[in-house]
């Protein structure tokens, strides 16, 4: 390809804005006459190149709006640390089924055992393959909404924990005792998504003991009643991991050579 040829099209990507097949023109046309690919292999791999290249964008920009507060993927979750958890049943979870019949996810459990861990592992999975995500704390939601109704803005602001994701991920529920007002807020949350998209919710308490958490009872039967309905509860009921990193900390010192 003459000089003049290339420059006119590697013009024309910038262009169109389809800056990777620009970049790798250059190895792309190479590769084809080198393999005397024909025009239609040459297309197929400039295109595809641009293609892997946006996804990558997207998934990179939707993980970083979701508000996740790591990153981390069932890859570094050990199962055999928790054996209390069905790992044919969370890789099950992975393949994202729920999120198409709209069911939820309590991971339940004390501190330490992998909840948020997992939460986030299958909101990453949602991410790629191309759900919409939002992550938050109970506390961080309720207070954001009670925020927004002292505003007059309710109605807007609820719409980031209802119809604005197809994953909403509600971690902590239960660390702290919600008044009634409080409990509405996430009960108007819940309502919103019954049937319509799915939440996966972190949790220290057992399900029996909502109501005392949320104050009225009535509010939490109800919030239970719609979350449980088309649910997927995994009780965790090991040890915690952070305790297991700071004794195996402890033992690694112990060890060491003496001061
Ligand atoms: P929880 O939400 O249940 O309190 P986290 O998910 O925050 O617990 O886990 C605490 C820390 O321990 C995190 O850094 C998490 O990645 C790690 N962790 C927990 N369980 C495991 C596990 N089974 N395998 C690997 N890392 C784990
Ligand atoms: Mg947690």
């Amino acid at each position: 390809m003459s000089q003049p040829t290339f420059e006119r099209l590697a013009s024309q990507l910038d262009r169109l804005g389809l800056w990777r097949a620009k970049q790798t023109l250059p190895e792309t046309l190479k590769l084809a006459e080198d393999e005397s690919h024909g025009y239609a292999a040459f297309l197929d791999r400039l295109l595809e190149d641009e293609i892997g290249a946006r996804e990558e964008r997207r998934i990179k920009n939707s993980l970083r709006l979701s508000g996740m507060p790591f990153l981390k993927t069932l890859d570094s979750f050990d199962f055999a640390f928790q054996p209390s958890l069905d790992r044919g049943q969370v890789l099950d979870l992975a393949s994202l089924a729920f999120l198409a019949r709209k069911e939820n996810i309590l991971l339940l459990g004390p501190p330490g055992v992998g909840k948020t861990h997992l939460a986030v592992a299958l909101a990453i999975c949602a991410c790629q393959n191309g759900y919409s995500v939002y992550f938050s704390s109970l506390d961080t939601m309720i207070r954001a909404l009670a925020a927004a109704d002292r505003a007059g803005k309710l109605d807007a602001k609820l719409r980031t924990y209802t119809t604005k994701s197809q994953l909403l991920v509600l971690d902590e529920v239960g660390y702290l005792p919600l008044s009634r007002a409080e409990a509405n807020y996430l009960f108007q949350v819940v309502s919103s998504r019954y049937e319509r998209s799915s939440v996966i919710l972190t949790s220290n308490k057992s399900v029996t003991e909502w109501p005392d958490v949320f104050g009225d009872h009535a509010i939490a039967t109800a919030i239970l009643d719609r979350l449980l309905h088309h649910s997927h509860v995994l009780s965790i009921k090991g040890h915690s991991y952070r305790l297991r990193e700071k004794a195996l900390a402890a033992v690694g010192t112990a060890a060491g050579p003496p001061a």
